[in-house]
C-alpha cells in the first residue's frame, strides 16, 4: 500500500499525524498542533513535508502552520468555511478531492463540534481523518454548532466502510470509555475495548486508530438511534438527535 502513517504526541493530549505517499514522496501533516514535534516526527521518518491538511480553525490544531509553512513552502489546504487559519494556499468544501502526491480524499463537512469542520477521506487506502468530531468511544464538544449538527455529522462518518482507519485529534480513549459506561454497561465489546485500551496506555502506546466497525459497536455517540441506547438511557421512542443531545449533556457534566 503507498500510503504510510506515523503517529506522534503533540502539546497535551493532541494528536499529530503525517501521512506519505511512497509512490510519489508527498508527505502530509494532518492539522499541525505545534511545529516542533511535526518537525521532530519528519526527521525520524526522513519524509519532506509538501502539504498541511486542516481539519478546523481551532488553535491546538492550526498553531504551527504559520512556522511549517515558513520552512517547508508547503501547501496548505483548509476549509472553506474557516476564516482564520494562517497561510491558506486552497480551501475545500463537501465533496471535494484533495490529492497527496498519488492519494486521494474526499472531504466530508462535519460541523458541530466548529461549524466550518471536515474529514479528509482517503477511500482508496481506508484511511479517515476526522480532526475533533469523532473520537475513540466519544466524540467533540458541540461548541459552534448544534447537537442535531453534531449527530448528522457522526452519520456521516459512520457511514464510512467498517475497515476504515479513522485518526482523530486528541487521546481521550479511557475518559470516554469511563463515559460510555455508564450509558452502556452491559456492552461487552466497550468492556473489551477497556481492557485492550488500559494496556495499550500502560504500555505508552497510542490507542488509535480505530476502525469504523468498531466504533460502532462500543461509541454511545454513534448508537443514539438504537433503541436499546435510548432506553439505557430513559429516552426509549425519542427522535436519536434528541437521544444524542442527552448523551452529549451528559457527558459534559461527567466528572
Ligand atoms: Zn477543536
Amino acid at each position: 500500500m503507498p500510503a504510510e502513517t506515523h503517529l506522534f504526541k503533540c502539546l497535551s493530549d493532541n494528536y499529530g499525524v503525517l501521512l506519505h505517499d511512497s509512490g510519489s514522496g508527498a508527505t502530509a501533516s494532518i492539522d499541525a498542533p505545534e511545529a516542533a514535534p511535526v518537525e521532530a516526527a519528519l526527521k525520524a521518518t526522513g519524509w519532506r513535508l509538501t502539504d498541511i491538511l486542516v481539519t478546523h480553525h481551532h488553535h491546538d490544531h492550526t498553531g504551527g502552520i504559520a512556522a511549517l509553512k515558513a520552512k517547508y513552502k508547503c501547501r496548505v489546504v483548509a476549509p472553506a468555511k474557516s476564516s482564520n487559519i494562517p497561510g491558506v494556499d486552497e480551501t475545500v468544501r463537501e465533496g471535494d478531492q484533495v490529492k497527496l502526491g498519488t492519494l486521494s480524499a474526499n472531504v466530508i463537512e462535519t460541523p458541530g463540534h466548529t461549524l466550518d469542520h471536515i474529514a479528509y477521506w482517503f477511500h482508496a487506502d481506508k484511511l479517515a481523518f476526522v480532526g475533533d468530531t469523532l473520537f475513540s468511544i466519544g466524540c467533540g464538544r458541540v461548541i459552534e454548532g448544534n447537537a442535531e449538527m453534531m449527530w448528522e455529522s457522526l452519520k456521516k462518518l459512520r457511514d464510512l466502510p467498517n475497515d476504515t482507519e479513522v485518526f482523530c485529534g486528541h487521546e481521550y480513549t479511557l475518559a470516554n470509555i469511563k463515559f460510555a459506561r455508564t450509558v452502556e454497561p452491559d456492552n461487552a465489546v466497550l468492556a473489551a475495548r477497556e481492557t485492550q485500551a488500559r494496556k495499550q496506555i500502560q504500555e505508552s502506546e497510542p490507542t488509535i486508530p480505530v476502525t469504523i466497525g468498531d466504533e460502532k459497536l462500543a461509541n454511545p455517540f454513534l448508537r443514539a438511534d438504537l433503541p436499546e441506547t435510548a432506553a439505557a438511557i430513559g429516552m426509549a421512542g425519542k427522535p436519536a438527535a434528541q437521544v444524542f443531545a442527552e448523551i452529549r449533556q451528559r457527558k459534559n457534566n461527567f466528572k
